[in-house]
């Protein structure tokens, strides 16, 4: 059964393009109304999680004491004395921010005709920042109110740290961490046993888990579409179990569609010369390394989180780590420098706000005459063809177009030469990212 299959918060088979019908507000449409209509559906999305975590009641505190026990003696091995000083300062100097939003939270809340104000933080991950994605997985994470006071004062001050200026942001950190397994962990520990069984939950509270796996899913997806992808980069790097999360999610909702683009790389590229550099921008658990680096291909795996093997931690709107120039200041098209990459690979990661930065930086690290190929959700576009030319106008030349896929299409260009860009120039060019809508998983 797919993760989200509970009536009320099922997810559809193909992700559908943000639909503003339902937000229609009078007036300008401004960047502040769009914050605060961010913070509220964030806020709405928090009353909903609170409602299933008090149904979940006794019965996840028993699972939460049974679990942290385990999880919590390990964890005190490596948490130093120092940590716990450094922890206990900067609550002290968040205690006086938190004090402010609940402020204006509380503000906010009796103007909509006084509904039910949240209740402090019901956050608690047993992870560590410090900790990857896989030490994460190994983890049993879950939902316990006010259990651990400690663990949740320290993950609200890494929640303040990333964005200590948006009330959106500081409500994010009382969203529960929720099943952090990736599937190689479920696989390890189903042995003829559902996780839900292994854990000794009811029905009921495996259901209600879906719904917070399924609503956290969907909050780190908006994120990723809706920041600036340093922002999304951050927020990993202090929280690698954000990025486990989000891959269990996503995982599950490509499972269920006909064919995914990596799929059709993995076929494509096979056939390519075996010395083929193929650099893969947005890798996520690096599918495509892991079924060619076999075949002696060459395959180099960029992603916001690093998995201590195939994947290389980059922000790939901001710097690939790879050799190769832009064109000089000399003037005239050229194809800059130094590059040894033969193919880039983008594939469904066109995210972060500014994802034009990771197609000028495709063109920087691609030998001449390279290929860009690129897949992205059939509903992100608002026009096709705007696309293309956007693209082309950082220096590629469209080769083919599939658009036959009901969930994705495919893009295929060649890097050409290409002036080099001022400033001005760049500011302008990246202006038009919303060229390409985010990618919405609507809760239904
Ligand atoms: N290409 C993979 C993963 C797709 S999910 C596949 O098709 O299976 C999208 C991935 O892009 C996520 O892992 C996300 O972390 C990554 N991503 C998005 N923006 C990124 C950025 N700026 N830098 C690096 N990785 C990014």
């Amino acid at each position: 059964m797919s993760l989200f299959e509970v009536p009320g918060w099922n997810v559809p088979a193909a992700p559908v393009a943000q639909n503003n019908k339902k937000r229609k507000r009078p007036g300008p449409k401004d960047k502040d109304s769009d914050d605060v209509d961010e913070a509220e559906r964030i806020h709405a999305a928090q009353k909903n999680i609170e409602k299933l975590m008090r149904s979940l009641g006794q019965g996840m505190d028993a699972l939460d004491d049974h679990a942290s026990a385990t999880v919590s003696k390990k964890k005190q091995k490596h948490e130093g004395k120092e940590k716990k000083e450094k922890a206990s300062k900067a609550v002290d100097k968040q205690g006086k921010k938190q004090e402010q939003q609940r402020g204006r939270t509380a503000d906010k809340t009796s103007k909509k005709g006084g509904a039910e104000q949240r209740p402090k933080s019901q956050t608690k991950s047993e992870t560590d920042a410090a900790a990857g994605p896989s030490s994460a997985a190994k983890q049993e994470a879950h939902v316990s109110p006010a259990k651990n006071k400690k663990k949740q004062k320290r993950k609200q001050v890494r929640a303040e740290s990333v964005d200590a200026g948006s009330e959106a942001e500081s409500r994010r950190e009382s969203l529960p961490v929720v099943s952090v397994a990736t599937p190689s962990a479920v696989k390890a520990t189903n042995k003829g046993k559902s996780k839900d069984e292994e854990q000794g939950l009811t029905a009921l509270q495996a259901g209600l888990r879906k719904k917070l796996d399924g609503a956290r899913f969907r909050w780190i997806n908006e994120m990723l579409y809706k920041s600036d992808s340093g922002k999304a980069h951050e927020l990993m790097s202090q929280d690698p179990v954000v990025f486990a999360d989000y891959h269990v999610g996503f995982r599950h909702q490509v499972e269920s569609w006909p064919t995914n683009p990596v799929a059709h790389y993995i076929s494509s590229l096979s056939s390519y010369p075996a010395k083929t550099v193929i650099a893969d921008l947005g890798c996520g658990d690096a599918a495509l390394a892991r079924a060619l680096v076999p075949k002696d291909m060459t395959v180099l795996s960029f992603d916001l989180v690093s998995d201590g093997a195939y994947v290389i931690e980059a922000d790939t709107c901001s710097r690939v780590p790879l050799p190769g120039s832009e064109p000089g200041p000399g003037g005239g098209k050229s194809d800059g420098e130094g590059q040894v990459v033969d193919v880039v690979v983008c594939a469904l990661s066109l995210m972060g706000t500014n994802w034009p930065g990771c197609i000028r930086e495709a063109w920087r690290i691609l030998r001449s005459g390279g290929e860009l190929k690129v897949a992205e959700v059939a509903s992100r576009f608002t026009d096709v063809d705007d696309f293309v030319s956007f693209i082309s106008s950082i220096g590629f030349k469209l080769k083919s177009k599939d658009e036959r896929n009901t969930h994705f299409t495919l893009f295929e260009f060649k890097k050409v030469p290409r002036q080099p860009f001022s400033d001005q120039d760049w500011t302008k060019l990246s202006s038009r990212g919303s060229i390409l809508k985010p990618c919405e998983y609507k809760r239904r």
